[in-house]
């Protein structure tokens, strides 16, 4: 029996696929590679470039292969431009889960693992926030995600499906391989960016506010390893796999880091100045996200092993340095 993951070929999905197959699972992997890359996927892994919303093409898929659980990782992820263009995430988002769990019920697979994020409370009621907090989005990305996660548990009282959802704080760092690693384009996110510039391909890094109310007025954020990620994945497939109900789980280090902190991390772990300026602030931004990731330890046996900002920055300049174009070389 195998693992199919939709989206195994982005950031977060390959490296849950690299996890899996040295887990000694069975892969299959479903990409349309509009936003990941052929050369992340697992060799291993049995590969199909099909896109989540062709229902035909989905369900060639399950019956050609024996699937006993889903990871779903096959979603648009950046807050910008989901509010710039709602409709292209309702639509690959929104439509294509729709597509997949309409397959899965036809095909009688009842197990899904789905990544959803912080993104999901938006405006925190408190630090650190736990999973029965306030769930009001900010974006029309993290408002898509609630609906995915709403659209499970309606299916799940319905059908016999049941589902765990893994709301991500910021995802980051590369596999220890130095095989795969982070490559968006264009690329948002803070760390990525930071290390464009000792790699002479930025001048500085931006600093999106200086005016939060934190303790030197930029935002703070918990950022945790992606191979962390990867791993709370497994543990809930296997989760479902015994029994266990369906449930939303926080996945964070519990420790929030400022902007200025990342900046002189990446400083220490790189030996480069990064300069940095001061920039208005970015919207829909919160001043803190930071997880209480107590539930997914208790209830998963979670265990982060990346809970040092050092080492997470210095595995994602050992991929950076070594793939300055990402998966284009
Ligand atoms: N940020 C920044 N400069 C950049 C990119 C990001 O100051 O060039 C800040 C951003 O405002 C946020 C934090 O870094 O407070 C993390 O942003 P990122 O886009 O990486 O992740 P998000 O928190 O939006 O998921």
């Amino acid at each position: 029996m195998a693992i199919l993951v939709l989206g195994g070929a982005g950031y977060i999905g390959s490296h849950t696929v690299y996890e899996l197959i040295a887990a000694g699972r069975d892969v299959v992997v479903v990409d349309n590679l509009v936003t990941g890359f052929q050369a992340a996927v697992h060799a291993k892994a049995r590969f199909y470039q099909v896109d989540i919303r062709d229902r035909k093409a989905i369900d060639q898929v399950f019956e050609r292969e024996k699937i006993e659980g889903v990871i779903h990782f096959a979603a648009f992820s950046q807050v910008g431009e989901s509010m710039t263009n709602p409709l292209k995430y309702y639509d690959n988002n929104l439509a294509g889960t729709t597509v997949l769990l309409q397959s899965m019920v036809a095909h009688g697979v009842d197990k899904i693992v789905f990544s959803s994020t912080a993104a999901a409370y938006g405006e925190p009621e408190r630090i650190p926030i736990q999973e029965s907090d306030r769930t009001v989005p900010t974006s029309c990305y993290g408002e898509t995600k609630l609906a995915m996660e709403k659209m499970m548990r309606w299916t799940g009282l319905a059908h016999p499906m049941h589902y765990v959802a893994l709301r991500y704080f910021n995802a980051c760092g590369a596999h220890t391989s130095g095989e795969i690693g982070e490559a968006h384009d264009p690329e948002t996110h803070l760390i990525p960016l930071i290390l464009q510039v000792p790699l002479g391909k930025r001048e500085k890094i931006s600093i999106f506010g200086e005016d939060y109310p934190t303790k030197d007025g930029t935002c703070v954020r918990d950022y945790i390893h992606v191979s962390d990620l990867a791993q709370a994945h497994i543990l809930a497939l296997d989760y479902l796999m015994d029994g266990g109900e369906s449930d939303v789980f926080n996945l964070g280090n519990g420790v929030g880091f400022t902007v200025k902190e990342v900046i002189d991390v990446a400083r220490g772990v790189t030996g480069h100045p990064i300069p940095a300026e001061i920039c208005p602030r970015r919207a829909g931004d919160p001043a803190q996200l930071v997880a209480s990731s107590e539930k997914a330890k208790a209830v998963l046996g979670w265990k982060p092993e990346y809970n040092r900002l050092e080492t997470i920055v210095a595995s994602a300049w050992n991929w950076h340095k070594a793939h300055p174009n990402g998966f284009g070389t």
